[in-house]
């Protein structure tokens, strides 16, 4: 090839478009170790026979989404192929996973300053008018048909009035129309909302489970293993989380503070944190991330404290660790109130030193 041909031939790859994204590039997962009561809801679900109001609950990272995704492709899928499942493989399923089919309304409060926050959303809840806008929504026809599909991403978000508006449509929902409320904290719905839907528990998975879907996922880590599993507890999602190069960094930060006691840094410590995160979201995710390793470290250390006083008292006090386990979760509390990340991590760890 001349010199000429290839100069233009890179002139003009230049020049052209970038390849788009493939869109569709998610499969539909099925949820790992969710038992026999999955299963019965899964054939519900096939046969149109689910309740019409579900609320799906877990604590965060327990895979409640997985389960959401599965079941409502259980709702839609149109293939004959099984009768209990989704085939997972059809245009159905797949628009399901990608968030792309036009009769699954996704409700949810906006995640960060990148997406659309109008006068009438909020950060920090679920509104009546989203709720109003989604009742909007089910009045129309199904696209697709067999049935339409609302999902609540976050259900334990929603305003009270909200909650209020949405018990019409949980009265009467219309025909083959299903609304799925996915919440780490059932607690936050109103008790005239709990009596009108059913709920499903996500198990939380065994270690072996766990340890199996690591090996599968992050094989080269294996030397990890133990100490992404103890600090787990059940759920997938924090695992592979704790899997990641950023969490390993975050873990020695967690180490290092609760190690060097004579050298406490909050604001050091908090900097340390966020580094290198670039958007808001993604800072409350490393803070979060950080509290839940450090209350880990925390609770492994208590219990190793406990065992080695073989059923007598403890020698050394579980103070301040089991004080320090509560502050913990009330900076995570603080960072659903969307108070900035830094803000949150420097007030805990000072609170920490005191
Ligand atoms: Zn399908």
């Amino acid at each position: 090839m001349s010199k000429k041909w290839v100069k233009q031939a890179r002139r003009k790859s230049a020049s052209a478009k970038p390849e788009p994204e493939p869109r569709m590039a998610k499969r539909l997962v099925r949820p790992v170790g969710q038992g026999t009561a999955f299963e019965s809801w899964l054939r519900a679900a096939r046969r149109l026979q689910l309740p019409h109001g579900l609320v799906i609950e877990g604590a965060r990272g327990a895979g409640k989404t997985t389960v959401l995704q599965y079941l409502t492709a259980a709702l839609l899928c149109p293939s004959d192929l099984d009768e209990d499942e989704p085939c997972g493989m059809c245009r159905i399923c797949t628009l399901i996973a990608n968030d792309l089919h036009p009769d699954v309304h996704v409700v949810r409060r906006p995640r960060d300053d990148s997406e659309f926050v109008t006068k009438e959303t909020s950060f920090h809840r679920i509104t009546v008018h989203q709720v109003r806008a989604l009742q909007q929504e089910l009045q129309r026809h199904a696209i697709e048909g067999r049935a339409r599909v609302a999902t609540f991403v976050e259900g334990d978000h929603l305003q009270e009035d909200a909650q209020n508006m949405l018990l019409k449509t949980l009265e009467e929902p219309g025909e083959a129309t299903f609304l799925l409320l996915e919440v780490a904290r059932p607690e936050h719905l109103l008790p005239t909302v709990r009596s009108r839907i059913q709920r499903l528990r996500v198990l939380p998975l065994t270690d072996e489970v766990i340890r199996r879907e690591l090996d599968e996922k992050i094989p080269g880590q294996v030397n990890r293993f133990d100490d992404i599993v103890g600090a787990a507890q059940g759920s997938l999602g924090l695992a592979l989380e704790a899997g990641t190069e950023r969490a390993v960094h975050l873990h020695d930060l967690v180490r290092g503070w609760l190690d060097q006691t004579q050298e406490l840094r909050p604001f050091a410590t908090a900097r340390a944190v966020l580094q290198g995160v670039e958007e808001r979201r993604h800072e409350n995710d490393a803070a979060r991330m950080f509290l839940w390793l450090l209350r880990s470290e925390l609770r492994r250390r208590c219990d190793a404290l406990v065992s080695s006083a073989e059923g007598s008292y403890p020698a050394m006090s579980l103070e301040p660790w089991t004080t320090w386990l509560e502050r913990t979760l009330q900076a995570e509390r603080d960072l659903e109130l969307m108070i900035p990340a830094e803000q949150v991590l420097t007030a805990c760890l000072v609170q920490l030193m005191s």
